[in-house]
């Protein structure tokens, strides 16, 4: 059954597999950055960062070069910004180790910084062809369908349970369409397009006869998913002040989340229009005598995990220079920097260069962070 399934599956990917253009390369290097960026986000908004991005940094020797600002600023809209900087840490540990060569086995790629087994079995397999498993959620929701497991998601003993499952399925050796390389990518393909979370499209799927939760009446119950938290809803207010052609921008402190990262002053707010929190202690002095507008210049939703983000910008002015952590930038150099999803989206919509706005235009708006 398993032989027939996976022949049955990797003759279908062969067929109908997605045109993307991480598929047209076979360099581990470019393979890696895909699979880094496809993580949490979707394939449309990726292809045009994947394309900046081996253009900026083509090889793991230029991204080990470059300062982690530069990378974050690469990556500055996709959001989980650790994903960056790991990156080029790793980046920075195949020269160190490998003389800059990206590693040939899932081993060497587990001992580089922030690589995990899924990524090690993705850039293995795919690029190399090397018969090594991977599960994501769209392997586990297959495998949950396909072979009727009603263990719960999200739980380690079921994730070793679709790991081992993964491990006696990937095909050893390669015969025509039947290889690692092809296997793997089916299921993730599978997942993505066909068994879809909520509305799998069983009529369509190459490998329905050999389904058990289609044949125990079963889809609509499968995979088991642990109860999703609530969102939280968080309200916060940005400040935009120009000056001429700069504006001012924070940055971030050096650790904690979205460290050194820049955005616009910015406090929370509770919920329901009461008074604005005090501005980050950092630099709330400078702040203390801004002139701030009365009504908001525009409101922004946006979505971090599990947070609803409603942002209110308002116009603001200040008496003083700014200091750190305040500086002017200009606004045609904004975008360069290393921007929070929340800056970018707000600097995008309010104030940056008409240039600036449609290089952004075709990444920022489509973020999901
Ligand atoms: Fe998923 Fe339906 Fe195919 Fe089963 S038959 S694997 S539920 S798409």
């Amino acid at each position: 059954m398993s032989a027939e399934l996976v022949k049955e599956l990797c003759a279908w990917f062969a067929r109908e597999q997605r045109d993307l253009p991480w598929r047209r390369t076979r360099d581990p290097y470019a393979v890696w950055i895909s699979e880094a960026m496809l993580q949490q986000t979707r394939v449309e908004t990726v292809i045009p960062y994947w394309r900046r991005f081996l253009a900026r940094f083509p090889d793991v020797r230029a991204l080990a070069a470059a300062s982690e600002d530069d990378v974050v600023a690469a990556w500055s809209g996709l959001g989980y910004y650790r994903r960056a900087r790991a990156l080029r840490e790793a980046a920075r540990a195949i020269v160190e180790r490998h003389a800059g060569a990206c590693p040939t086995t899932r081993d060497e790629w587990l001992a580089l910084p922030g690589v995990g087994p899924y990524t090690a079995g993705a850039v293995t397999s795919i690029a190399l062809d090397r018969p090594e498993p991977l599960v994501d959620g769209n392997v586990m929701r297959v495998f949950a369908r396909l072979f009727a497991i009603d263990a719960e998601l999200g739980r380690p003993a079921t994730a070793k349970r679709m790991w081992e499952r993964a491990a006696e399925l990937v095909p050893r050796r390669t015969r025509g369409a039947v290889r690692p390389r092809n296997w793997n990518q089916a299921l993730m393909e599978l997942g993505a397009t066909v068994c879809l979370p909520r509305e799998p499209r069983c009529e369509r799927c190459p490998v329905r006869a050999r389904c058990a939760a289609l044949a125990q009446g079963r889809v609509g119950e499968l995979p088991v998913v642990a109860k999703r938290a609530a969102p939280v809803d968080v309200a916060l207010e940005s400040l935009l002040v120009r000056d001429g052609e700069r504006v001012l921008l924070e940055q971030r402190p050096a650790s904690g989340r979205m460290a050194r990262m820049w955005e616009l002053p910015t406090r929370e707010r509770v919920p329901g229009g009461a008074r604005p929190r005090l501005w980050p202690a950092h630099y709330a002095p400078q702040l203390a005598r801004a002139r701030i507008g009365a009504q908001p210049l525009s409101s922004l939703q946006h979505s971090i995990t599990t947070h609803r983000v409603t942002v209110e910008v308002r116009a603001g002015r200040l008496e003083l220079e700014p200091e750190a952590p305040l500086r002017w930038v200009r606004s045609r150099d904004v975008l360069d920097l290393p921007l929070t999803g929340i800056a970018r989206k707000v600097l995008v919509s309010l104030t940056v260069a008409p240039s600036a706005r449609r290089r952004a235009s075709s990444s920022a708006a489509r973020t999901p962070h």
